[in-house]
């Protein structure tokens, strides 16, 4: 039940409401962006556009804000973003020359990428994997042609490779700004699971780099800075093994990766210990919930995320907006870009699954193909399909740029227009069945500028609904209500309000009086799952002796609203012997009501309701489990967990 619930919470959390726009005309941009102050004019807003190859290939077309057609590079180049990012993949190829997908980005694609950037203005940051596919925290396989080298044979193939790949970008007249060696490199690179050993690797990386393309900056790329310590860790190992580096970069993706607080805290650390540049290399964030290829997305459709924008255009500049100010005025004068990851990595344009996945296969536009299994068969090989992001890129279905796009030139200036609703938060309420539903008079609207302000809604909900709500025992319900042309969700859970204090013993006991009457050999809350009914916790008890469990478990209720109430409880046990257990209800310390209780095997769980009674303000009520038993085989033993003291309806 509860599960359900957030099931549905979630899935409805991520409904949000859009605003027609209604801008005057003359505005630069319906998009609010609060200037970010102290930007240097060299600061790297980078587009990671690995797969636009591909994406070309079948038949995407991109468009510029007039919706003419036109060159992605010179679209992203015009509105601010002076860096492109792209992967190279060692051999993303099975035998038979098809391509893994995820744009098939191996050096040739690079090179391609890099020499379109550098024909619009635009540096190059090649982002070296060092794998035949992704590479990321849990994935770091050794390209094949590599597979079985000693550190010694592999550390030369890296300086080769990398040497090789920045050497035909030089020839191509690519202008290479960085070279990041490894991709979230977590302790994990090419294989290897040390640092004594990544470290070679990086070295090799880093001395192609500067050997082919002295000016460039050499980084190195982690991501989880959430984990705590887990950067200082990082830095501390490349200092210990004097790895040749100028940028720490991180990727940051605001639904797991933590707070920019905490961000700040740990970038700030190491610029300022180790003299390292920082940067934001990977970030994105969804403008939707909705997916637009029939390949799901990894954000939108449910999930355990943190939301901290509204999945709208505003939304999407806001994050990137927040992030930029964090990069720029809280890394101690260190930060020096932020790269968006793959924002124009939308659909292939079909009408179903099968039809993009026939552009997937054959051009490698999706973020693995079949083909992949022979290099990645438990991942790749298994869930192969399209884009997971398209629902975060700054294009939207049809190839013409969101209005995000522009948030990059606009944090240089500001676009300080006059906010207004973007979207409403959603509403979620407990109810309990006997009580009135209270929905409230306001909810909030998530403004434009990301500020809040309470709005009053009208909800539509007849008296019969109501009435049915109330009487259809837990549940749960979407009320929706109007305000200002949106619509507003208020997520309403009916339930049998429980006005017991830690009544599954998950806090430990908290509230609940054990008396052991014959020193029993255990008798505790104890954190076992696999012995709980709900949740990992309850009251654990066994003794080897002959008669040696006797005892009360007990909590005492105090203020309860005038009523009729009802206690029910769980056990299970065994080994028990002769027993006398039940399950009692006290008012003013004098038994009112009791109901036998009985433990059979293990597994078996006895579920007991005492008679409900009446209760006035003004006395005090107890309810509890006796437990006698005894005992037999190896001793009496059991779990109690699961109780409940509910209000009954008249
Ligand atoms: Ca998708």
């Amino acid at each position: 039940m509860m599960k359900q619930w957030m099931t549905l919470l979630l899935a409805m959390t991520l409904l949000v409401s859009l605003l027609p726009s209604a801008m005057a005309e003359e505005a630069v941009s319906t998009l609010y962006v609060k200037k970010v102050e102290n930007l240097p004019e060299d600061f790297i807003f980078g587009m990671d556009v690995s797969s636009v190859l591909a994406e070309e290939r079948s038949g995407v077309i991109y468009r510029d804000f007039d919706g003419s057609e036109a060159d992605l590079f010179r679209v992203l180049a015009d509105n601010g973003i002076n860096y492109i990012r792209v992967r190279v993949w060692n051999d993303p190829y099975d035998a038979q020359g098809r391509g893994f997908g995820g744009g098939n980005c191996d050096t040739a694609a690079a090179v391609e990428m890099g020499r379109r950037a550098t024909a619009n203005g635009m540096k190059l940051l090649v982002d070296f994997h060092y794998s035949d596919f992704w590479a990321d925290p849990g994935k770091q396989m050794v390209p094949r042609s590599w597979k079985g080298m000693d550190i010694e044979t592999k550390t030369e193939a890296v300086y080769q490779f990398t040497r090789d790949c920045l050497l035909q970008m030089k020839d191509a007249g690519v202008d290479v700004g960085m070279v990041q060696v490894g991709n979230e490199t977590n302790g994990r690179l090419c294989g290897e699971r040390t640092w004594f050993n990544i470290q070679y690797l990086m070295q090799a990386g880093a001395r192609a780099t500067r050997e082919v393309y002295p000016g460039a900056l050499v980084a190195l790329h982690f991501a989880n800075p959430e984990k705590e310590g887990s950067y200082a860790t990082y830095a501390g190992k490349m200092a210990y093994y004097n790895v040749d580096y100028d940028v720490f970069a991180t990727s940051y993706y605001p639904y797991w990766h933590g707070s920019l607080d905490n961000l700040s805290r740990v970038l700030t650390e190491i610029a300022e210990t180790y003299g390292k540049k920082v940067m934001v290399v990977e970030t994105s964030y969804a403008f939707t919930p909705e997916d637009s290829d029939f390949s799901g997305n990894t954000i939108g459709e449910g999930g355990g995320i943190v939301k901290d924008y509204p999945f709208t255009v505003q939304g999407q500049a806001n994050c990137i907006r927040n992030i930029t100010e964090t990069v720029v005025n809280r890394t101690g004068g260190a930060g020096i870009g932020v790269v968006y990851w793959e924002g124009a990595w939308i659909t292939v344009g079909g009408q179903s699954w099968e039809e993009n996945h026939e552009k997937w296969e054959a051009f490698g536009s999706g973020w693995a193909s079949s083909y992949a299994a022979v290099y990645d068969p438990d991942d790749a090989g298994r869930y192969y399909g399209g884009s997971a992001v398209d629902n975060q890129a700054m294009f939207d279905a049809q190839g013409r740029p969101l209005e995000s796009l522009k948030v990059f030139s606009l944090m240089r200036t500001g676009n300080d227009i006059p906010p207004v609703a973007d979207a409403l938060e959603e509403v979620t309420l407990i109810c309990d069945l006997n009580a009135p539903l209270r929905l409230p008079q306001t909810v909030n609207a998530v403004m434009t500028d990301d500020s809040r302000a309470a709005v009053p809604v009208q909800w539509h909900l007849s008296a019969a609904e109501e009435s049915r709500m109330h009487t259809s025992g837990p549940a749960q319900y979407d009320v929706i209500g109007t305000t200002g042309g949106m619509t507003a969700h208020c997520y309403v859970s009916m339930v049998e309000y429980n006005y017991l204090t830690d009544y599954s013993f998950e806090e430990g006991g908290v509230g609940w009086e054990i008396t052991d009457l014959k020193n029993a050999d255990e008798l505790y809350v104890e954190d076992k799952s696999t012995d709980s009914l709900t949740g990992t916790r309850h009251m654990h008890f066994w003794s080897a002796r002959k008669d040696s469990v006797e005892f009360t478990v007990e909590q005492t209720v105090r203020d309860l609203p005038a009523g009729k109430y009802r206690f029910t409880v769980s056990i299970m046990g065994g080994d028990a012997g002769d027993t006398d257990i039940y399950a009692y209800v006290k008012l003013d310390g004098q038994i009112v009501g009791t109901a036998p209780m009985r433990i059979t095997s293990y597994g078996n769980w006895d579920t007991t309701t005492v008679p409900a009674f009446d209760y006035q303000p003004g006395h005090t009520v107890a309810v509890g489990v006796y437990v006698k038993c005894q005992g037999a085989g190896n001793g009496a033993w059991g779990k109690i967990d699961d109780a409940l003291l509910n209000s009954v309806q008249e």
